[in-house]
């Protein structure tokens, strides 16, 4: 049997990149997988054919979207926040608008989406956020905007874990350093000043953080709650 038989899991932004591999990565070992995308609607679908999983167009910049889709799910194992955007820049010539439009997705989304799983989850769920190396450490201007909406999982993990330790519900973030996606090209402008910062000199794969995100959500990580798992090739070491 594979790990997650009989299991229902939910991805949130998993349409590309790290949010992908986390659905190819459950979907290959048994759970009844959906996940949700915004734009992106070919990859979406090319995904869905590929995994078997089921496609959702839901903007996680809408709370109503959000918590609609997560209720629509009924009871839920497993829930991966994942979807995520990112505005970097000099805070003093950054556009306020897509400031809130990145906290609405990446902050308030988590929130509204853990908890209204919460309500109907089956005991010994699992929720996952994708948080980030720069919730710890911000070697570099221009991360400030960003870098606040990742520090924010940090709390919420821990806060929700105590919430929802009684129905042995764990809550844990995921914190990668550089990804090889759309978001962090591995060939991008970036790279080499990333790569100075770190003791294994190269982006990861996606399915590298999959590969976390699968233990978390996986029956040998029962007692590991409200906790930041970093993952990063020593990029905060
Ligand atoms: P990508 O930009 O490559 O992919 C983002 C995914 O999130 C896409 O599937 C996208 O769907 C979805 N998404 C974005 N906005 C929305 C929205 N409003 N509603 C629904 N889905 C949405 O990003 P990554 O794979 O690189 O990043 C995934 C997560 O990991 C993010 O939370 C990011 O902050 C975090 N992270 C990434 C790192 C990296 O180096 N890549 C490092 C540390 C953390 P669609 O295309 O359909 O809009």
């Amino acid at each position: 049997m594979s790990s997650f038989e009989n299991k229902k899991a939910l991805v949130l932004g998993g349409s590309r990149g790290i949010g992908a591999a986390i659905v190819e990565r459950l979907s290959r070992d048994g759970a009844e997988t959906t996940f949700t995308y915004a734009g992106s609607a070919e990859a979406a679908a090319a995904l869905a054919e590929k995994t078997g999983a089921t496609a959702i167009q839901s903007d996680s910049a809408d709370r109503g979207a959000v918590t609609k889709t997560v209720a629509d799910q009924g009871p839920l194992d497993i829930l991966v926040v994942n979807a995520g955007v990112l505005v970097m820049g000099d805070p003093l010539e950054s556009d306020p608008d897509a400031v809130d439009h990145m906290i609405d997705i990446n902050v308030r989304s988590p929130y509204h989406a853990a908890v209204e799983a919460a309500r109907k989850m089956n005991e010994g769920g699992r929720i996952v956020i994708l948080g980030s190396v720069n919730g710890d450490r911000v070697p570099f201007p221009g991360g400030a905007a960003y870098s606040l909406t990742k520090s924010a999982m940090q709390g919420l993990v821990r806060g929700l874990a105590r919430d929802f330790g009684e129905r042995s519900i764990t809550v844990n973030a995921v914190q990668p350093g550089p990804v090889d996606t759309d978001m962090n090209p591995a060939d991008g402008p970036m790279k080499d000043a990333m790569h100075s910062f770190m003791a294994i000199k190269r982006h990861a794969r996606p399915s590298e953080i999959a590969g976390m995100v699968a233990y978390l959500v996986g029956p040998e990580a029962g007692i590991v709650t409200g906790a930041l798992h970093t993952i990063d090739g020593g990029f905060g070491a």
